[in-house]
This record gives C-alpha cells, structure tokens and sequence, in this order.
C-alpha cells in the first residue's frame, strides 16, 4: 500500500464549489470503522451534480471526496460485521453528501452502510449496476407490490430510458416479461433498447408538451427517472389503478400537475428513494439483479473510464450524453 493515493475533493476556492484531484494519506480519511480498498466507482447523475460546481448542491460541507457508489474488499475492521478480505458493495447512505465518497483508492465507512458483494457479481458488474441499476430494480419492486401491471398485459413505460436507471429498468422489466415502451429523445440508441429488451418505443418530446390532466389510459406500469412535465404527463396517462414509480428530476425537479388522475383513476405515484432506503429493501433489489440481470445486457450497457476522465464525464452526464452506465476505475 503506497503512502499516498489520489481521490477527487470537491472544495472551496474563491466562494464557489470546484472538483479537485489531491494526494490523500491514510490518516486523511473519516474515522469510521471499516477501511475499504475501493476497485471500483461508477458515474451517477448526482455525481454529475455535485461535481458540477456552481450546480452542486449535493456536498453538505467542503471539502468532500466525490462519488457515491464503491466495490471493494475490506482492508482493516473494528466492526465484528466485517473482516479483512470481504467483498463489499455501497450505494449511496450519504456517500459524497454527508460522508466522504467513493472516487478514490481508500475510504473509511460504516460497517452497518455496507453490502457483501452478490456472488452472481465482480466488483466491476457491481459498479456497473451502481446506484442507478439498484434504483431501476427498486422501482421494479414497488411495481411489482403496487400489483397492477401484469407480465404479458398492457405496456411499461421507461422514461429516461438510455440513461443508467432506464436501461436496466427495461432489461429487467423484459426479464419479467413485461411489454416496455422506452422514452427517448435519442432515436439512435433504438437498437441498443431493443437489445435490453424494449419492443416500443416513444420521443421524449411527446410527454414534453402541455398537461391536460386526463390523457387515453395508455400505461399498466412506469418507472420514471425524468420528472417534471414528463412525469405529469405519465400520470395522466396511467391506466385506472396503475402505479408509477418515479425515482429522477433528469428535467426538472418540478411535477406542474393535478390530483385528478388519483383521485378519479386511482393512479398511485410510487416514490422511490435509494440513498436511505433500509438494507432488507437493499438485499431484496440486489437479489433480484443477481436473479433478473442478463449479464450480456450489463456488458451492453457498461464503459469503463479512469478516475481522470471524471470532471469531462460529469458535464456529459448533465447534457444527458451518456449511455447506460460508466464504470470508474480508481486504481
Ligand atoms: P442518466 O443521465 O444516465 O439518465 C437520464 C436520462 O434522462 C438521459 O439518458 C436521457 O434519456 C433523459 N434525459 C436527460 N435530460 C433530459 C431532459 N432534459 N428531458 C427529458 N429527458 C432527459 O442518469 P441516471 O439514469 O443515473 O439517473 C436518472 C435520474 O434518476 C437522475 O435525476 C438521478 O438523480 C435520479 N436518481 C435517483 C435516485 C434515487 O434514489 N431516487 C437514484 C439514482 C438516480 P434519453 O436520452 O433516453 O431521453
């Protein structure tokens, strides 16, 4: 183990939030109970969002090591939950808000925040699913136990659907046997949505226009990541009892619409909450990607970019240009 290793710090300079890479020692890190040699990170939107200086609003206090996801093996541990040489996974619990993040050789977390890594995973598939895949399985779940979409009978809709929440919401939606209609605003990854499992699809721009608040019934299921008049129009055109499970603010964090799709189609809006959400939640959404995932379409989805390339991807990621997921790799 070298004396030093790099992460990416978001600080303070001249009043305003700005990513950069430093030289961390050991004794640098929070004082928490389980040391983690991290493998690997992976980009998220809110990376995005907290790298993105004057639009982060995602660090608590400065300076922050960057990232929220991380898949590593347990180096030293004060907690009897983990010894040295396990295989570990963590999504979110404030990484990178309140607690110093992922983009970096080494952190130091709390024993209770970590997951073992599923077998059916390498680190790298792990961060390849990272926060957006164990959110798009999250909202699978709350479809599943809201009970009105049926394999087989009706369509659901998956906004965002190139982004990382999007395509593997509709790979593992498929894997049910679901019908999914993607929404897109990027005609040429219609193969690549194909190929995870969509069998149709809609522009993004038609659920972008005016909110007449009773739209025809058109979906038995959404999982939303995108928000604002997106997500209003979705509702609208819930089917009578169907559920959407909304999880993103990709457009806006916005939602300009009314009740009369609960209160007179009994539609449910189904939050969906990853950073907090309790570790059975957890272990039920990574089971059922260990279960669901087909590890060809985690292959599709899936690019692998250095710890140097993080400050150019996260503007990409904002401008909604990035496909499926990236990995980072933090050796
Ligand atoms: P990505 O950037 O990978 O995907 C977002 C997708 O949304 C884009 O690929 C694009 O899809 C679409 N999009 C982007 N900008 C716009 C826009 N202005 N209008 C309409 N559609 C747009 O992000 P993630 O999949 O990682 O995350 C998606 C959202 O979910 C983010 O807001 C993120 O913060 C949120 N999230 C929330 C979590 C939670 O715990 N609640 C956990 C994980 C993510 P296309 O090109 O196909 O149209």
């Amino acid at each position: 183990m070298s004396d030093t290793f790099t992460a990416l710090v978001i600080e303070e300079h001249e009043g305003k939030a700005r990513s950069v890479f430093r030289q961390l020692r050991l004794a640098d890190l929070p004082d928490d109970d389980v040391l983690v040699e991290v493998q690997y990170s992976a980009l998220n939107y809110k990376d995005g969002l907290a790298l993105s200086g004057n639009r982060n609003k995602v660090a608590r206090s400065l300076p922050m090591v960057a990232g929220v996801d991380l898949a590593g093996t347990v180096i030293e541990s004060r907690s009897p939950l983990w010894k040295a040489g396990d295989p570990v996974v963590l999504n979110g619990f404030g990484l990178s808000e309140t607690h110093w993040g992922s983009f970096t050789r080494y952190q130091r977390v709390k024993a209770e925040w970590l997951l073992r890594l599923p077998d059916a995973f390498t680190p790298l598939q792990a961060m390849a699913i990272g926060t957006a895949g164990y959110t798009a399985a999250l909202c699978v779940d709350v479809l599943e136990r809201w009970g009105h979409a049926q394999p087989g009978r009706g369509q659901v809709l998956v906004t965002g659907a190139a982004g990382g929440v999007g395509s593997v919401a509709i790979s593992l939606l498929a894997k049910c046997g679901y019908h999914v209609t993607a929404s897109t605003g990027r005609p040429e990854t219609h193969d690549y949505l194909r190929g995870l499992g969509a069998s149709a699809f809609i522009d993004r721009a038609t659920l972008q226009g005016p909110v007449r608040p009773l739209q025809r019934e058109t979906w038995a299921g959404a999982v939303d990541s995108v928000g604002s008049t997106t997500l209003a129009n979705v509702l609208a055109q819930m089917e009578y009892g169907a559920g959407a499970a909304a999880c993103g603010l990709a457009s806006g964090m916005d939602l300009p619409a009314t009740v009369l799709p609960h209160i007179l189609r009994s539609v449910a809006l189904l939050g969906v909450d990853s950073v907090m959400a309790p570790m059975p939640a957890r272990h039920a959404a990574w089971q059922r990607l260990a279960r669901d995932l087909d590890p060809a379409h985690l292959e599709a989805i899936t690019t692998v970019e250095p710890m140097s390339r993080l400050p150019e991807l996260a503007g990409a990621i904002l401008a909604g240009q990035v496909r499926g997921r990236v990995v980072i790799d933090v050796t």
